[in-house]
C-alpha cells in the first residue's frame, strides 16, 4: 500500500498536528471510534509484519530517564517517533512520556506529517492492549485491575470498555489523587457510561478476580508489582508500564507461570519484564498469533501475559491513520519545514543578500546580453 504516495497533498506541503488538533480530531470522531480505528490499522499492520525494516529503538539513558529513537519504514512509507520516559517529571509539572513524530514520502524523503504524538501515544498504546488481548484474553473477561491511574490509565480504561467488553475496572496507584483524578475523569465520560470504577486499598485486593491485570506504573526501581502468588487461572497480563531497562513492574516468576506475548522480541529482551529472564526463555512474538502462525490462549484456565514496551510499528500504525483522518476532517496546518527551492542545486540562494538574488532566467538574460 502507497500510502505516502496517495496521502500526498502537494509536492513539498508538510501538514502540521498540534495536540489540540489530534484532541479536536477525538472530539469530532469520538474517542471509543478512534480507537476502534486505531486498533484496526494497528491489526493491519501487524498482519504484514515481514513488510517492514525493523529495529529495536535507539535509547540515551540518563539518571532519571530516557529518549527514544523509534524509526521504522515499509517501501512506501517511513516514520519515526521521538518520545521521552521521566518517571520523576510529574513532581515538576512535566508529563513522565512526551513525543512528536515524522511522517515521510520513502521514494522522496519529504516530510508528510510532522505530528504531536503524546496523546497519541496513549491512544496507540491502548489500541495495542485492546489488539493483544482481542487474541490472548477469555473472551468471557468482564473484569479488569489498573494498576498505575497516571496519565496513560483512562485511555486504557476506555479501550478495555469499548474494545473488550469489561465491564468493571478495579484501580490501584500508589498516589490517592491518580486515582481519584481517573475517577473524576471517566465519572464525568459519557463514553464511560456503564462502567463500574472501584478504588482498591492495595495491588492484591484490585488483582483479586480481575480477568485481565493491566499495569502501567512508572518508576524506575526493577519494581515487582505483580507477584505469582496474585495469579489465577485463566488471567491475561497486561505488563505496559516496564518499558526500559531497571524499570520493570512482573516479577519473573509470573512469565515463568505465564505463556508470554511480546512485539518485537529483540527490543523487549532488553526493555521489556523479559529483561530479568535468560536469553533463552521461549516468548512467542504477538504477529505470529494474529496471523495464525502461533497459537495464542490455549485454554481458559492457562495464564497469558502480553510484555508490552511499544514498538516503533505502532507509531508508523498511529501516524498512517492520523494522517488519513486529519486531511478527511481537514484538521492541522501546512507548514514550510522544507525549503521550496526554484533550483533545487542553488541552496544558497537562500542566504543570498536580496540585491543578489537573481532568478536563473534572468541570469540566463544577463549572461546572454
Ligand atoms: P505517569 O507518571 O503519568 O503515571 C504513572 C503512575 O504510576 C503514577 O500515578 C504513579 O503514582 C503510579 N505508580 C508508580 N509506582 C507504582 C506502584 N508501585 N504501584 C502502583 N502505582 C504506581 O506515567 P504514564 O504516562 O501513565 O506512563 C506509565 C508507564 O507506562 C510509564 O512507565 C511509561 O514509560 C509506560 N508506557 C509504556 C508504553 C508502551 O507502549 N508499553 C507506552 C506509553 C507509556
Amino acid at each position: 500500500m502507497n500510502t505516502a504516495k496517495t496521502l500526498s497533498a502537494n509536492r513539498i506541503g508538510t501538514l502540521f498536528l498540534s495536540p489540540q488538533d489530534v484532541a479536536a480530531l477525538i472530539g469530532r470522531q469520538g474517542i471509543a471510534s478512534t480507537l476502534q480505528g486505531l486498533a484496526a490499522t494497528i491489526h493491519q499492520d501487524f498482519l504484514r509484519w515481514k513488510s517492514f525494516d525493523k529495529a529495536p529503538r535507539v535509547a540515551s539513558h540518563s539518571a532519571d530517564g530516557v529518549i527514544e529513537l523509534m524509526p521504522i519504514a515499509d517501501a512506501s512509507t517511513y516514520t519515526f517517533k521521538y518520545v521521552n520516559g521521566h518517571p520523576k517529571n510529574t513532581a515538576q509539572g512535566l508529563s513522565t512520556v512526551m513525543a512528536f513524530g515524522v511522517l515521510a514520502d520513502v521514494a522522496t524523503g519529504v516530510p508528510l506529517l510532522l505530528s504531536e504524538l503524546t496523546l497519541t501515544t496513549a491512544l496507540r498504546t491502548a489500541a495495542t492492549s485492546a489488539v493483544a488481548a482481542r487474541a490472548l484474553a477469555r473472551p468471557d473477561s468482564r473484569v479488569m485491575a489498573l494498576i498505575g491511574n497516571g496519565a496513560q490509565s483512562e485511555f486504557q480504561a476506555l479501550v478495555f470498555h469499548h474494545l473488550l467488553d469489561i465491564e468493571e475496572i478495579r484501580l490501584f496507584d500508589i498516589d490517592p489523587q491518580a486515582t481519584a483524578k481517573l475517577m473524576r475523569n471517566l465519572q464525568a465520560n459519557p463514553d464511560a457510561a456503564g462502567l463500574r470504577l472501584i478504588p482498591c486499598a492495595s495491588v492484591r485486593e484490585a488483582v483479586r478476580g480481575a480477568d485481565i491485570v493491566t499495569t502501567i506504573t512508572a518508576d524506575k526501581t526493577n519494581a515487582t508489582i505483580i507477584t505469582a502468588d496474585m495469579l489465577e487461572p485463566g488471567m491475561h497480563i497486561n505488563g505496559v508500564g516496564g518499558d526500559c531497562p531497571g524499570k520493570t513492574e512482573i516479577h519473573a516468576d509470573v512469565l515463568r507461570a505465564a505463556s508470554v506475548f511480546v512485539e518485537f522480541e529483540p527490543q523487549t529482551r532488553i526493555e521489556g519484564d523479559l529483561q530479568h529472564l535468560p536469553a533463552d526463555f521461549a516468548v512467542t512474538e504477538l504477529w505470529q498469533v494474529l496471523t495464525g502462525k502461533a497459537p495464542g490462549r490455549s485454554s481458559a484456565e492457562q495464564v497469558t501475559m502480553f510484555d508490552s514496551v511499544g514498538f516503533a510499528m505502532e507509531d508508523f500504525s498511529a501516524l498512517r491513520y492520523l494522517y488519513a483522518q486529519a486531511q478527511a476532517l481537514q484538521l492541522g496546518a501546512p507548514i514550510a519545514l522544507m525549503a521550496e527551492l526554484s533550483d533545487p542545486k542553488d541552496l544558497y540562494r537562500l542566504i543570498r543578500p536580496a540585491a543578489n538574488r537573481t532568478s536563473p532566467a534572468r541570469a540566463k538574460l544577463t549572461e546572454s546580453a
